[in-house]
Parts: structure tokens; C-alpha cells; sequence
């Protein structure tokens, strides 16, 4: 059973959330939850209303009728606003709908929640028609908006909400979580550098996907010669995968690679990567600053109009480069 403990870290609001929503004190009607996907934004909004609407001793229990319903998305006083399927925007239709639920008595007697998971796609005109609902509330009402950035939102709207931030984990902290999910260390320790330490992404990364970025790397690493490169851009250059990602990725095995030549990182670390663990041993730490700054430079022109495949190039070119600059 999930806990608020799980989320201590990701936002300084936590304990008072918790203590809000068991006694009810100093509720307010509206909360906005910022902050990256992944960060716990939604699964404190369940532990929120599951500690107001639990009839179980330590609460929130997990095990009562209350609990088990809001787990399953089953409460009938727990409402979610979401955009309707292949749609962009919550449209103003979609939130009046919503909205008449907020004049409906409880079920169960307790608290009702509204929950707009994505608040950051509604449009003008529903934000303008919630706005009148968060000016005047009805009784025993309780809106929670989660949203990546409040730029999105109408600084009307946001005024009316308690805002609560949620941040990324330190690396470390992020691994931690991980390992307590079952996670081996190597795949923790890469989940969450992929993830800049959003818990919930690192969980959610493809098994698949990993592998193919991991093997994606190592080639990459293996370029000893120029040879070696139209083969591998072939490869990847119509690659439909997250290219930022991919570039992340090998940006991560840089960073890797240096910490292992700066001695914060045992040579261990690349055990299971035989091309970056000699990459490090070969190559000076200029080279890889040098690779670092290529990747860094390729990650900002991707918003260009030069071509993936050039970029790609670009990189590639520094290993042949720079192995041949430090020949055994
Ligand atoms: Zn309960």
C-alpha cells in the first residue's frame, strides 16, 4: 500500500497535506499540484483523498470500502476530467458537464474531489467556466488540478488554488526508490539517469527500449574506425525513437565515462559495456569533454533544420577521431 512517506523529497508540502486531509483542517477548495511528469503529482492526490475519505484506523488504510473504491477509480464522489480521446483541449462542453457533478449531494457522506489531471490542456474558455465553480464552491468541494507548468494556466485561475510543487529526485534518491520497487541496481542506476530522477518514468521506461538504446550506445562506442559510421547511420538515422532521448542517452554514457576517468565512479560501473569501459581507459578526459560538448551541441540543434542524420554524423565522427589521436 502506497504511503505519504514514499513521496518525502518531491515536495515540501507533504507532511501538511497529509495532516490537512486526515483532520479536514484548513482545507482549502482548490489545489494545483506542479511539477514534472513522474514525480508523484498524482499518486498524492489519490493518498489526499483516500486520508479523507478512509474508515479505517491508520489512515489512509488501503483495506476499508472507501479506500479499495478510490484505488480502483471507483468512488462515486471522486470525479476526473480528462480530454476526451484523440482530442487536444478540454473544451468549455466537456467542463459544464463536469461541473453539474459539483452541485450533486455526496454518496457517502464525506468530502466530493474533482479531480483535472491534465489541467494544462484546458482551454480559455473551460478555465473561464471552472473560475466561476472555484469562485463560489459549492460545500464540501475539493478541486485538484495537476499541471507540468502553470504557464498554461490562466493567472485567474491559479490565484483561486493552493499551488504545490513537485520536484525531481537526486539521482541517488531516485535509485533508492527504484531498488525498493524490485529494480536491479544497473537498471535502477539507468532508469533513473534517463528519468533526471522522476520515479514514476523511470518506472515506466520500456524494457524493450532500454535494451535497444543500451546496444544503440555500445555501437556507438565501437567506432574505432571511420569505416565503421554509414553502416551505423543507416541504422539509426529513421530511428522513430525519442530522439532527444537517444541523444540523452549517449550524453548519460559521456557523463558515465568521465566520472569512471575522474575516479568517482569504480571502472566496475562499465562491467556490463565493454566498448565505453574502453573507451575510458584509452581516451583522455579532454577527449570526452570533447565528445560531451559534440552531443550537447547536436541536442541543441535538433530544433533546427539540419537533418538527424547530420547530427548523428557529427557525433560519430569524434570516436574514430579520437581513438585514432590516442592509438594504444
Ligand atoms: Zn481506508
Amino acid at each position: 500500500m502506497d504511503q505519504f512517506e514514499n513521496y518525502a523529497g518531491q515536495t515540501g508540502y507533504l507532511s501538511q497535506l497529509q495532516k490537512t486531509f486526515l483532520t479536514g483542517e484548513q482545507m482549502v477548495h482548490a489545489y494545483l499540484f506542479v511539477g514534472p511528469a513522474g514525480t508523484g503529482r498524482k499518486s498524492v492526490v489519490r493518498l489526499c483523498i483516500m486520508a479523507s475519505l478512509c474508515r479505517g484506523n491508520s489512515k489512509p488504510c488501503g483495506e476499508c470500502g472507501p479506500c479499495r473504491r478510490v484505488m480502483a477509480d471507483t468512488h462515486p464522489d471522486v470525479h476526473t476530467l480528462m480530454p476526451e480521446k484523440g482530442k487536444k483541449e478540454i473544451t468549455v462542453g466537456q467542463m459544464r458537464e463536469f461541473l453539474k457533478q459539483s452541485a450533486v449531494r455526496s454518496f457517502e457522506g464525506g468530502n466530493r474531489f474533482f479531480l483535472i489531471p491534465e489541467a494544462g490542456r484546458m482551454n480559455a474558455a473551460a478555465q473561464n467556466c471552472l473560475l466561476k465553480t472555484l469562485e463560489e464552491p459549492p460545500e464540501g468541494t475539493v478541486f485538484f488540478l495537476i499541471a507540468d507548468s502553470i504557464t498554461a494556466l490562466l493567472p485567474t485561475i491559479i490565484s483561486r488554488c493552493r499551488i504545490v510543487s513537485f520536484h525531481p529526485l537526486d539521482d541517488e534518491e531516485c535509485v533508492r526508490r527504484l531498488l525498493a520497487h524490485g529494480l536491479s541496481e544497473e537498471d535502477a542506476k539507468i532508469r533513473a539517469r534517463m528519468a533526471s530522477g522522476c520515479v514514476g518514468q523511470a518506472l515506466s521506461i520500456d524494457a524493450e527500449y532500454l535494451k535497444r538504446m543500451q546496444t544503440f550506445t555500445e555501437a556507438v562506442f565501437g567506432l574505432h574506425s571511420r569505416e565503421g559510421i554509414p553502416r551505423l547511420l543507416n541504422q539509426y538515422k529513421d530511428e522513430k525513437d525519442d530522439r532527444e532521448a537517444t541523444l540523452d542517452m549517449l550524453s548519460v554514457a559521456v557523463r558515465d565515462i568521465l566520472a569512471v576517468q575522474a575516479g568517482q565512479l569504480p571502472a566496475e560501473a562499465l562491467r556490463n559495456a565493454p566498448q565505453r569501459a574502453a573507451y575510458a581507459q584509452r581516451v583522455p578526459m579532454e577527449g570526452s569533454l570533447h565528445l560531451m560538448e559534440v552531443i550537447r551541441e547536436a541536442r541543441v540543434r535538433l530544433a533546427s533544420h539540419v537533418t538527424y542524420q547530420t547530427l548523428l554524423e557529427s557525433i560519430f565522427l569524434v570516436l574514430p577521431e579520437e581513438y585514432e589521436k590516442w592509438p594504444w
